[in-house]
């Protein structure tokens, strides 16, 4: 499950409106790029989703259920944030148990959970750590876990590599999509990255000024850019 739903969503800060009238759908286990320039409302939107903002009118469904006002923890998303939001005086171990914890899991069903998650993403080895003492990378794959363990109905991803060297992004890229293969969970990914747009994407949602230019595939998009906006977003040679 993960079908997510936007419905004539508004959002305003005090008088700028700075999401119009938008409406989206994403289907269940799609990996979905929202990409555009800097300050388009990216973040916004997938806050937005998350609830850590609140909508000024419309609404939102997740799996048909409306989540409008639903705090965040109830709405059985999980949002993966950059390496640094890790705590840096607990272990790798515990920094995924935390919203476990948190949600009162029992201290099997933790244990459980982070063998299959530290299993999916490589980080065996590394569970007594801090994470000082690990690479971006692999900090990069404990924030992911993090979000792994809570066994979400849709992650949400902004710009999680934007703090990583060029090498480690490509890697790092590679992984999230086999992460995606594996889980076939809904997942909603902002970057401004063309690149990563272009070979992440089930679908992408190219944003501008707060409202979506155009919806397609990567290949939809490119052989078909509505106009010179999307095309010079995405690299076609319209
Ligand atoms: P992006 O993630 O695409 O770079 P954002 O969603 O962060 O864009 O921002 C979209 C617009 O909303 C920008 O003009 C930004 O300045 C504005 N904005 C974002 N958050 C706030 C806020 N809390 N208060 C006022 N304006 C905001
Ligand atoms: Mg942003």
């Amino acid at each position: 499950m993960g079908r997510i739903t936007l419905n004539k969503v508004v959002k305003r800060f005090g008088e700028v409106e700075v999401i119009p009238p938008l409406d989206l759908t994403i289907e269940d286990g799609e990996f979905t790029v929202f990409v555009g320039p800097s300050g388009c409302g990216k973040s916004t939107l997938l806050r937005l989703i998350a609830g850590l903002e609140d909508v000024s009118s419309g609404d939102i469904t997740i799996d048909g259920t409306p989540a409008t006002d639903l705090p965040p923890a109830k709405r059985g998303l999980a949002m993966v944030f950059q390496s640094y939001a890790l705590y840096p005086h607990m272990s790798v171990r515990k920094n995924i148990a935390f919203p476990m914890k948190m949600a009162g899991l029992s201290q099997e069903e933790q244990e459980a959970r982070i063998k299959k998650a530290a299993d999916a993403l490589n980080l065996t080895d590394y569970l007594d750590r801090r994470p000082g003492q690990l690479s971006g990378g692999q900090r990069q794959r404990v924030a992911i876990g993090r979000a792994i363990v809570r066994e979400p109905s849709a992650f949400l991803f902004d710009e999680p590599l934007s703090n990583l060297d060029a090498a480690l992004r490509v890697g790092m890229r590679l992984e999230i999509s086999e992460l995606h293969e594996r889980l076939k969970t809904t997942m909603i990914y902002v970057t401004h990255d063309q690149v990563e747009a272009m070979t992440m994407a089930d679908k992408i949602v190219v944003l501008r000024a707060g409202h979506i230019e155009q919806v397609g595939s990567p290949l939809e998009l490119y052989r078909n850019p509505r106009n010179l906006f999307v095309a010079g977003f995405i690299g076609s040679p319209k």
